[in-house]
């Protein structure tokens, strides 16, 4: 019996503890576990049978979790790791080698585009950022050496939304996987992996732990991809060195890549999760979809009055009919464009630095995704070092604010803006 969403996030991957009945999910703080005998620890390094040998690997609580996001995600398997800037390394891994690349979309997260830009360099990687609204243009700047094509479905910092199924068609047609990084969606609003994506990447420290408590990432792989198609992705297709000579894709069918992601990535890079943060995460997932639905209609009461404003020159929220990206809405997240949008105040620059002073229920922090609503303003923070052109290209413009917003009673959040922008624009 196929379970719906809101079932499947408290109950998927868990179960009543089987030794003590525990009925919540708890949290094994152990870093090692004892093998029933010499063959058990041997047929657990072979990988012929799943256990737990070092929390580095693998912990029974992190398990849980890994679980519950592929269940939700609709994906064969999950590897949990340390943050959502690890996931992206752990996910682009066992693609890539010195010299290959990953053609990447230009509207992403801040952070996310300094480590394609810069810190990838180190390991032999680059990254090409195109439009992924101009498809030649990502069909053209797929090459012999491109491994990977990544993208976010609900862009941060907000108001645009990428054509997954166009973007899949392409790099279905060019042999090369997929990488959606779902966090501003989550897989409540958003489920990529339907649209084509062979990889789903997440930051759990955003919606889906939900109250700002710890750091998590997580790679979902869909089992959909053919790593023995060509000759492009021998860590999955040919015998790995690094573990014996074993063939992960022939072993393990669609679970290759999340062998993989365990066997050698944390087993190597060490991006783990630990057990506590996966336990906050678990906790926050329970009531996913009810945040999700608050968050949007939050979202599209306080965007809808702040556009009628007469001191915002500018609202990006993809749910509000004005917006470009409205029709891809009913398409890639039918439940709604999540909670993240940006606004532009016609007095510019300082006034925007005022108005983040004065708001009283917002907090001014370099977050989002959390029940309480944030507020941030890019250009005097995260986009301080970006010229004011490349700060304009990343919709991060001297005028521009950037709100998450809450599931606290959206009157209020209004309120509280209106008080903000009368101190802040006179
Ligand atoms: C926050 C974020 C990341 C990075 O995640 P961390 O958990 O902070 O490492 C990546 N992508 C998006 C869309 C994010 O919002």
């Amino acid at each position: 019996m196929a379970y719906g969403f809101d079932t499947l996030q408290i109950h998927a991957g868990a179960r009543p503890d089987p030794a003590t009945g525990a009925r919540q999910t708890p949290i094994y703080q152990s870093t090692a576990y004892v093998f029933r005998d010499a063959d058990h620890a041997a047929a657990l390094f072979n990988l012929q049978e799943v256990g737990y040998i070092y929390s580095r690997l693998t912990n029974p609580t992190v398990a849980v979790l890994q679980e519950r996001i592929a269940t939700l995600e609709g994906g064969q398997g999950a590897v949990c790791c340390s943050s959502g800037h690890a996931a992206q390394i752990m996910a682009l891994f066992p693609l890539m080698s010195p010299g290959k690349n990953v053609v990447a979309s230009t509207r992403l997260y801040g952070g996310t585009i300094t480590q394609f830009s810069q810190t990838i360099k180190r390991f032999g990687w680059s990254a090409k950022f195109v439009d992924f609204d101009d498809l030649d243009a990502v069909e053209a700047a797929i090459d012999d050496d491109t491994r990977a094509v990544f993208c976010e479905a609900v862009a941060n910092p907000g108001g645009y939304i990428t054509d997954l199924d166009a973007i899949s068609a392409i790099s279905d047609k060019a042999g090369i996987p997929l990488i959606v990084d779902n966090t501003s969606a989550t897989p409540y609003l958003c489920r990529p992996i339907e649209h084509g994506a062979t990889l789903v990447v997440h930051s759990t420290t955003k919606y889906l732990t939900g109250n700002g408590t710890v750091t998590g990432g997580c790679v979902v792989d869909s089992g959909n991809f053919d790593w023995s198609a060509s000759d492009k992705f021998p860590s999955l297709s040919q015998p790995e060195p690094a573990y014996h000579g074993l063939k992960f894709h022939e072993t393990f069918g669609p679970l290759a890549f999340t062998f993989h992601g365990i066997a050698i990535g944390l087993r190597d890079l060490g991006m783990t999760m630990n057990p506590q943060a996966a336990h906050y995460t678990l906790m926050g997932i329970e009531t996913l979809s009810l945040r999700m639905d608050r968050h949007v209609e939050n979202a599209l009461k306080v965007a809808g009055w702040l556009e009628k404003d007469d001191r915002v020159s500018a609202v990006t929220y993809a749910g509000l009919e004005s917006s470009p990206y409205h029709d891809r809405v009913a398409k890639i997240c039918p439940k709604g464009a999540g909670g993240l949008f940006t606004f532009s105040l016609k007095a510019g620059y300082e006034a925007c630095v005022k108005f983040v002073d004065a708001v009283e229920i917002f907090s001014h922090v370099a977050n989002l995704g959390d029940t309480r609503s944030l507020v941030i303003h890019s250009a005097s923070t995260t986009h301080r070092q970006l010229t004011e052109e490349q700060q304009k290209a990343a919709g991060a413009g001297p005028d521009v604010v950037r709100v998450s917003i809450g599931i606290e009673d959206a009157d209020d959040l209004i309120a509280d803006l209106d008080q903000a922008l009368t101190k802040a624009c006179g």
